[in-house]
């Protein structure tokens, strides 16, 4: 019995599980992974059968589960195949701050879309010399009658280049605001005036694109601001507090594939004459995982719990699964790697891919160390 998940959830459940079952595979993956492309087919599949939208409200075309709906889809993708559900995810968690802060006409310019799986969505908020400590940061937009003009740059943008519309922090006089571009407003630009270079390959998650963005006097109309003008850390920061919630989904999810791989591989692989499962360090390693993976179950669904209900308590959740589900996850994937021994190294196995992409987790919309600061700020 699980106080969290109805019914209507566990339907949701079973039906990304099956179409996840039908649609992943592990060399397909590889294939993007090596040829550096995102999978753009598959999201357009998971946007037409409503997984992108299982957690977005029904007026813009989701299903209306909040929080929780969009950590169950997250964990099915992951656990099916992290590299795979990791990407797929990232292609809308940029996009929560428009739906949260959009105004009637761009969340149907560009949630509706997103959700339909037709639109991937951006958010450029780090610099070269500004990650952790946003505030510091130094992409100015000047004010020019009826649009900005934009200079600086940015880094590690997630889907740059084959994103269909970017969500941009800058400095704006002595505060921050949030403008939104698209690729109709990056052509219409004049030549020069903004460049995307692609940082190449990482640790994981190549399917994606992790870019520099530079803006040299790019106009963006003044009818492109996001939200309320100056508030835009704020704004940013509330995207991330379903954002991080939603990562902590990915961690989560890899953490199941990883331990039911792990679990099979322990049953029917015999060494000394039996399968390994029967010596207790290895069954005492998956007994650990078996809890650890229930631990962090309850602390994230009740994380999404209190998102959907606007708990005051919610933020300080929101930055404890940030912090504590992506730690397990690496941790529980390090130990799958032992416990496969020299397969578990190799990559056909899916298992040493899974501890790279997953790595992420743990440093992107803010490290462990980000996280306990906030807690801390919370609790003490
Ligand atoms: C693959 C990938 C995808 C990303 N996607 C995006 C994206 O789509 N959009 C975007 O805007 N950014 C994105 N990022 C950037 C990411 O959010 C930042 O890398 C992250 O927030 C950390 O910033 P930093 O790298 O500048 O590290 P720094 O801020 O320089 O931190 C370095 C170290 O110092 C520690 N530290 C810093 N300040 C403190 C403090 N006050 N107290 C304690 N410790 C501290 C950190 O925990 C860390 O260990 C992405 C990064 C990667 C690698």
């Amino acid at each position: 019995m699980d106080p969290y998940v109805n019914n209507d959830l566990k339907d949701v459940q079973k039906a990304v599980s099956e179409f996840c079952e039908h649609e992943f595979d592990q060399e397909g993956l590889h294939k993007l992974e090596d040829e550096h492309r995102y999978p753009r087919e598959l999201y357009g599949k998971i946007g037409e059968l409503g997984i992108i939208g299982v957690g977005f409200s029904e007026d813009i075309g989701g299903s209306g589960f909040g929080a929780l709906g969009h950590v169950i889809a997250v964990t099915e993708l992951c656990r099916s195949l992290p590299g795979m559900g990791m990407a797929l995810s990232l292609g809308y968690i940029p996009g929560f701050v428009v739906d949260i802060y959009g105004n009637a006409e761009q969340r149907e310019k560009y949630v509706r879309p997103m959700i339909e799986g037709r639109y991937i969505s951006a958010i450029s908020v780090t610099e070269p010399d500004s990650g952790s400590d946003l505030s510091s940061l130094k992409t100015r937009m000047e004010d020019r009658a009826d649009h900005f003009v934009v200079n600086g740059s940015k880094v590690f943008t997630t889907n740059a280049g084959y994103a269909d519309f970017y969500t941009l922090l800058a400095r704006d006089q002595d505060r921050q605001t949030v403008t939104i571009f698209d690729k109709e407003l990056i052509d219409g630009n004049p030549p020069g005036c903004f460049e995307i270079n692609d940082l190449g390959r990482k640790m994981g998650i190549n399917t994606t694109t992790s870019g520099e963005l530079v803006f040299s006097d790019f106009r963006i109309p003044k009818d492109n601001v996001l939200g309320q003008r100056g508030k835009g850390l704020r704004m940013v920061l509330d995207g991330f507090e379903l954002g991080r919630i939603v990562i902590a989904a990915q961690a989560f999810g890899s953490m199941l594939y990883g331990y039911e791989k792990v679990v099979a591989y322990a049953k029917k692989r015999t060494q000394f004459g039996r399968p390994i499962i029967q010596f207790q360090s290895v069954e005492h390693n998956l007994v650990d995982m078996y809890v650890e993976i229930e631990k962090c179950r309850n602390i994230l669904y009740k994380a999404a719990w209190l998102y959907d209900r606007k708990d005051p308590e919610s933020k300080k959740y929101s930055s404890m699964v940030k912090l504590a589900v992506p730690e397990s996850a690496i941790r529980l994937l390090n130990t799958t790697i032992d416990i496969l021994g020299g397969y578990g190294y190799m990559r056909d196995q899916g298992l040493e891919g899974a501890l790279r992409d997953v790595r992420i987790t743990s440093i992107y919309e803010g490290t462990g160390n980000i996280q306990k600061n906030s807690i801390a700020k919370m609790i003490f």
